[in-house]
């Protein structure tokens, strides 16, 4: 399927029926599998032979879909995760033990912040953020003796900044670490951050890839670049014997392409048991099969959206890295040829009070805390999401109590911009 673009492997990578077999993906709806004996099974214990045994550390639907999302990032293996939580969680403990050392970018989903400064760091796992403007010479600043991973996110949900990804990757791979991205609101259709150096991509499905708000679930991309063994030191969870799995050592026996999916699969599934059900992956399936076809229309309707926001008066500023006077614009060319996303945020000079009549006159665009879905929403962070700060903390965290995220759904565009043009008359 790798010779195949991107489109056609959106509809048929991952599964290929043999003789006679389903031509859908099968929704295995079994938590378990029967073999004809122990040793048989036993194999599969011991990592030997590769099979199903209990759901909660593989199941063929999940394999299958997952493997979809592998040839659409160019990556050797992937997982599928029960959030996108799970899926940031489990790239990095993967490789982080307690002791180690993130360097994370500063401009990233809230829960992934919260995950990397907080609850990590409980672990005895810490971090450093750098701005994604940051200089390389601050970048590699930030390292030190015990980091083992650089996070970032491609498209900030909801900075909407841009990661210089070759950056990144440069000063990582410098370090002897991987780069592990978060290409949730781009997804694989507007960039593909493997090509640009990343080793490791994650991905919240539950925004795009599902795209119609139904399952939410997660993915683990490996692109099977980077060299465990070579910086053995930083990995012992990879390149030392698995005393849970009879002295396993990932690296060797499973070697640069096999090594990091086996280990989150073998180690952190089996211990952390998030993993989506298979009827979830079947609607992530449904998603994907059309995700090529729906990316372009959310783009197309972001960009009419951020054009005719910035032409208002009543717009104090228009987010958007396709806009032409957006500081990211530069990168968003370089990196994201199809577009971003379609997520736009603007910020209206009446301040709080005229976001929330704006918000009030919204017809079709529905108040809601979600992006990236078949349906158009609008969130106004100061009156939902950041609610118990007061304007100069809002200020701190850098919202402006004007701001208001949208995202374009994939209805026509006149209608969409009928409403925002409605509820603007009404501030
Ligand atoms: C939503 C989101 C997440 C978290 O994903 P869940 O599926 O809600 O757990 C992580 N990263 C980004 C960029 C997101 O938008």
């Amino acid at each position: 399927m790798s010779d195949y673009s991107i489109g056609t492997r959106c509809v048929q990578a991952g599964y290929t029926p043999k003789n006679g077999e389903p031509r859908q993906v099968p929704i295995i709806q079994s938590t378990t599998f029967r073999y004809d004996s122990s040793e048989a099974m036993g194999r599969l214990f011991d990592l030997k032979e590769s099979g199903y045994f209990y759901t909660r550390l593989q199941n063929p639907t999940n394999d299958f879909v997952a493997a979809k999302i592998a040839a659409l990032e160019g990556g050797c293996a992937a997982m599928l995760t029960s959030s996108g939580q799970a899926a940031t969680f489990l790239s990095l403990f993967n490789i982080c033990e307690c002791g180690a050392h993130i360097v994370a970018s500063s401009s990233i989903y809230g829960g992934s912040f919260n995950l990397i400064a907080v609850t990590m760091k409980k672990m005895g796992i810490r971090a450093s953020f750098v701005s994604p403007d940051c200089t390389e010479e601050e970048l590699n600043a930030a390292f030190c003796e015990d980091t083992c991973a650089v996070f970032g996110e491609t498209v900030a949900n909801p900075a909407l900044t841009v990661l210089d990804i070759e950056k990144f990757a440069k000063a990582a791979h410098a370090h002897g670490v991987p780069l592990i991205v978060d290409n949730t609101f781009p997804t694989p259709i507007n960039c593909r951050p493997i090509e640009w150096g990343a080793d490791i991509v994650i991905h919240s499905t539950t925004k795009y890839m599902d795209g119609h708000g139904v399952a939410v679930g997660g993915a683990i991309v490996d692109s099977g670049n980077f060299d465990w063994l070579a910086h053995a030191d930083k990995f012992p969870g990879l390149c030392t014997p698995d005393e849970s799995y009879h002295g396993t050592c990932y690296a060797e026996s499973f070697g640069k392409e096999g090594a990091f999916i086996t280990k989150c699969t073998a180690q952190l599934m089996r211990d952390f048991g998030c993993i989506p059900s298979p009827q979830n992956a079947f609607y992530l399936n449904l998603g994907l099969e059309s995700l090529h076809v729906r990316m372009p229309r959310h783009v197309e309707n972001a960009q009419a959206a951020a054009e005719f926001l910035d032409a208002q008066d009543k717009v104090l500023k228009v987010n958007y890295p396709g806009l032409p006077g957006n500081r990211y614009h530069g990168l968003a060319e370089k990196y994201l040829r199809g577009g971003g996303c379609g997520v736009v945020s603007f910020e209206l000079s009446g301040g709080r009070e005229a976001a929330e009549r704006f918000m009030g006159k919204l017809k079709l665009i529905a108040i809601e805390t979600h992006v990236a879905d078949a349906r158009s929403c609008c969130l106004h962070p100061a009156s939902s999401t950041h609610r118990q700060l007061n304007d100069s903390q809002l200020a701190a965290a850098g919202v402006a109590p004007g701001l208001i995220r949208v995202s374009l759904g994939l209805e026509d565009r006149e209608d969409l911009l009928a409403d925002l043009k409605h509820a603007l008359e009404a501030v």
